[in-house]
């Protein structure tokens, strides 16, 4: 790897696709200084129209779904980049991610690449060929999405679940919060709840839950469903 290394993060996910997207949402709002990579196109956007994802009973265009996820990328203060990962290498501490012009170093990688995993090949990541319904590695990883390789972790259809868009979204953020669970080590939930929930209950607020009053619940009601309004009348 040539150039220097252009800044550190905490977690650099590579993959903008259903995993990698929630990944870095689930990330970035516990904190954590996040970059996610995306070189193209995501295997959503073969698909004619998503008729199976939670919270769309009429369907959602698959090219707005994606732009919905990237924005909530944007809105969770998690940097995107549009790149492509040639390699990672391991140093002492974390890992050093090779783009065309420039490096990063990460503490933590999520890999979220599906099809890919080329940019993996100088790590000593176990992986096995799925035959099921392709020719195509798939990463190894244990119960909290970890490889082989300590601190890599990798989510989504890469690593052998369902192919179907809500699965490996909902394992991005199952990744997210195993990674998180190791950095963050104190009970963590990203939860919004009403002012004096957790006093109800005579616990302490946990980490990563933010508490807020009935007015405040209004407006962000309100914003969230101008937010969707304009989304939906602009496409
Ligand atoms: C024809 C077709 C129809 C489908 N229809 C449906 C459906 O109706 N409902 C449903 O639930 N699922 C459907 N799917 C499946 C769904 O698209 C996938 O399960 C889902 O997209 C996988 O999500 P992922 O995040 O794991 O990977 P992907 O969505 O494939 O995302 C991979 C990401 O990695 C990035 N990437 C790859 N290599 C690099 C690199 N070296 N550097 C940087 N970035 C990189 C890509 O740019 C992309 O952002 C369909 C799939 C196909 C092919």
């Amino acid at each position: 790897m040539t150039s220097k290394p252009e800044r550190t993060v905490d977690v650099a996910v590579v993959g903008a696709g259903p995993a990698g997207c929630a990944a870095g949402v689930f990330c970035a709002r516990a904190d954590l200084d996040t970059v996610v990579f995306t070189n193209g196109r995501s295997t959503l956007q073969k698909c004619a129209f998503v008729e199976n994802y939670l919270g769309f009973p009429a369907g959602i265009e698959p090219r707005a779904l994606l732009e919905l996820s990237r924005e909530h990328l944007r809105e969770a203060s998690c940097g995107l980049r549009e790149q492509t990962v040639e390699q990672i290498e391991q140093r002492e501490e974390g890992f050093e991610l090779a783009t065309a012009d420039q490096a990063v170093r990460a503490d933590h990688v999520i890999a979220a690449t599906w099809s890919n995993s080329g940019y993996l090949d100088d790590l000593d990541v176990e992986t096995e060929l799925e035959r099921e319904c392709s020719d195509i590695d798939i990463v190894r990883t244990d119960g909290d999405g970890e490889t082989t390789v300590d601190g890599l972790y990798a989510a989504g259809r890469m690593t052998g679940t369902h192919h179907q868009a809500l699965v490996n979204a909902g394992d991005g953020a199952r990744v997210a919060l195993n990674l998180i669970k190791r950095v963050i080590p104190e009970f963590y939930n990203d939860w919004v709840a009403l002012d004096g929930y957790y006093a109800h209950y005579d616990r302490e607020v946990p980490v990563g839950v933010e508490e807020i009053t009935h007015e405040e619940r209004r407006q962000r009601v309100a914003d969230g469903h101008e937010r969707m309004r304009e989304f939906f009348s602009d496409g």
